[in-house]
């Protein structure tokens, strides 16, 4: 970074974005940068001081008026005298156009992807804790930007040497992922040993000729940290067999069993599929059996008698007619519980969870009935219990 050029009055892409609107009664700390070296590289004149540049900045400290010094040199022949020397030390504080600080953005990057706080909650801490407000759009913007220097970091070829000191050989990994329907393929190339994601691109077709172009790379990866690859992994899409063949060759090629196991699934998952649709046909007729129990229960108890003393007054059969209704609704929420109950893959096909409790529901009414079988001599009153705990 030292000595580090700014190109002053090229627009960046950033500079369309909105820039931050400061309330009035903002305190800033103030912060005066000035360029460390002192001496033109090119000619060895001491440096001048040609412009200042003002920015203001949010820190977790609070907001901040930094003003960079800007130099050039002075002699009119000398080839640098056109650049423009801005303070090492400003980049350290934010990126240019960046109105959060360093501080801030590894913030809310740790918040995001650490604590997998979601944007809406950084914002709420973000204005409650530091007095920073910022919108959604821009904390997203800030987030990207925080992916990029970490993506930028595991790359870091020094810091990828640290990590493989001691590997042996690597077996590496590729895949192609949709993020959303109708969206490009991100294709992630990993490492299995030391469990990193080298690198991912987002190719809009799956040619062999794009795909091969990743393999080169992750084969100048591999060739750079001087370890051989010991096997590659993937799924079985042609471009991925063809292109591990021509540029690793002789290197084994296993299939991943997940992906193996998720195509023996599919034909499960669709016969479970068919078996929900017959069932849901099967039961039916919930809401009229609802409906009925419903407009029973709305039949008033005398008026001039409280609750208390009605219950006391109806006789045991109106009582347990009551109880019944509540079971009979119980039933029927259970039932459509069960019916709903869309969650499970492949090892807990839900078809199957619903047949099975589908079963208990009929075991328990039939319980039900033989119990009221054995016990029409009995009190009513004890029967109900009974049932309700049998369900
Ligand atoms: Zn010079």
């Amino acid at each position: 970074m030292a000595g580090m050029i700014v190109a002053i009055g090229i627009p960046g892409k950033e500079e369309t974005t909105m820039p931050y609107r400061w309330p009035a009664d903002t305190v800033f700390t103030h912060i005066a940068l000035e360029v460390e070296e002192r001496w033109c590289r090119a000619c060895g004149h001491p440096l001048t001081v040609c412009d200042h540049r003002q920015r203001r900045l949010f820190t977790l400290n609070g907001p901040v008026h930094v003003v960079c010094k800007l130099a050039h040199c002075p002699e009119g022949v000398c080839p640098a005298h056109t650049q423009t020397v801005s303070p090492e030390a400003e980049t350290a504080l934010a990126m240019p156009w960046w109105v959060l600080g360093w501080d801030v953005v590894c913030w809310l990057g740790h918040r995001r992807f650490t604590r997998h706080w979601s944007v809406g909650q950084i914002r709420a801490e973000l204005a409650d804790t530091y007095r920073i407000r910022v919108s959604d759009d821009a904390l997203e913007q800030y987030i990207r930007r925080y992916q990029q220097m970490l993506a930028a970091r595991w790359q870091d070829p020094g810091l990828l040497a640290a990590a493989y000191a001691d590997v042996e050989a690597v077996s590496l990994a590729i895949d192609g992922l949709q993020p959303e329907k109708g969206h490009e393929t991100l294709y992630v190339v990993r490492e299995l040993e030391r469990k990193r994601i080298w690198f991912a691109e987002a190719l809009l077709s799956s040619a062999t000729a794009e795909v091969q172009q990743l393999l080169a790379q992750a084969r100048a990866w591999a060739e750079r940290l001087g370890k051989p690859v010991r096997l590659w992994m993937s799924d079985k899409q042609d471009a991925f067999v063809r292109g591990i063949a021509a540029e690793f060759p002789g290197v084994p090629h296993r299939y991943c069993t997940n992906h193996f196991l998720r195509d023996v699934a599919k034909p499960v998952l669709e016969a479970d599929s068919h078996a929900k649709v017959k069932l849901r046909r099967t039961v039916r007729g919930l809401r009229a059996i609802e409906r009925e129990v419903l407009a029973a229960r709305r039949t008033p108890a005398p008026p001039q008698l409280s609750e208390a003393q009605a219950q006391e007054t109806r006789s045991p059969e109106a009582h347990t007619e009551t109880v019944g209704r509540e079971v009979v609704l119980d039933y029927c929420t259970a039932v459509r519980g069960i019916l709903n109950d869309d969650q499970g893959g492949p090892r807990h096909p839900p078809g199957l969870r619903m047949a099975e409790a589908l079963g208990e529901v009929r075991a328990s009414l039939q319980r039900n009935l033989e119990a009221k079988k054995g016990a029409l001599h009995m009190s009513a009153s004890r029967v109900w219990p009974a049932i309700s705990t049998g369900g």
